[in-house]
């Protein structure tokens, strides 16, 4: 079953074109890089698909779903390229504010998430006080809180050291079932994550394929 249908995207900013016929579907359980260099239209795509933002032509379908209506939003995950939590409020106070958001009465999942992501020990620091890989933590805590069944992340391993980067890779892999759209635009990152990439340029998919099938090509 697809879980995720593009087809067609055209989006302007002004008279740019910055996305130009992007079409794809996504089945669900596939984890997808979208691979390509800054400026390609990655985190443009990535907003698309959350509902964030609308695209000037084309559809898109979430399991059936528009991305902006809600039943989108309750499937869907996103991570924002360089996401910010709010900085005022206190590591568990950003979590319990996705709580609400959510409709999450149990905090076991919170905690749970504090602990893997190695934030217990800041959990009364406000976010303006983390580093900006700890912010980046808890930003993905707060994108996986309900166990989205559709993972959107933009860069999601930015900020973060090596050690960090294992502790996120080994949370994301423990959503086995879920389907990923993970854009970066480094190729070991896309490996660690997904199994197939899109490769994308200048605001279109230039290829489509299997990590070997690119590695192959040399
Ligand atoms: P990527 O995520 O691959 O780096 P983006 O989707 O962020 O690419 O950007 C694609 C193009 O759209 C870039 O040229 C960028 O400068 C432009 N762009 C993105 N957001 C806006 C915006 N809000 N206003 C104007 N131009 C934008
Ligand atoms: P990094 O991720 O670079 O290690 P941390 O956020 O863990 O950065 O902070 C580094 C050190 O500074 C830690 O020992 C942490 O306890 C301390 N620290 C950071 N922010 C605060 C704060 N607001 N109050 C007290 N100590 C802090």
């Amino acid at each position: 079953m697809e879980c995720i249908k593009v087809k067609d995207l055209l989006k302007r900013y002004g008279n740019t074109v910055v996305l130009n016929g992007i079409s794809f579907e996504v089945k669900c359980g596939e984890k997808w890089a979208l691979l390509g260099p800054n400026g390609a239209g990655k985190s443009t795509t990535l907003k698309i698909l959350a509902g964030l933002i609308k695209p000037d032509k084309g559809e898109v379908s979430i399991k059936g779903h528009d991305p902006t209506s809600l039943d989108a939003k309750r499937l869907i995950g996103y991570l924002p390229e360089d996401a910010d939590p709010f900085p005022a409020l206190t590591v568990e106070d950003n979590l319990k504010f996705m709580m609400v958001l959510r409709g999450i009465k149990n905090e076991d999942r919170a905690e749970k998430l504090l602990e893997l992501l190695e934030l217990d020990k800041y959990r009364k620091y406000k976010a303006v006080e983390l580093s900006r890989g700890n912010k980046q933590k808890l930003a993905i805590a707060m994108a996986v809180l309900h166990s989205p069944e559709i993972l959107l992340l933009d860069e999601p391993l930015n900020y973060l050291d090596i050690p960090s980067q294992d502790l996120v890779i080994e949370l994301f892999r423990s959503f086995r079932d879920s389907t990923f759209v993970v854009s970066t635009h480094i190729m070991s990152v896309a490996d660690k994550l997904t199994h197939k990439v899109m490769v994308i340029s200048n605001g279109s998919i230039k290829w489509m394929g299997t990590f070997e099938e690119l590695k192959s090509m040399g």
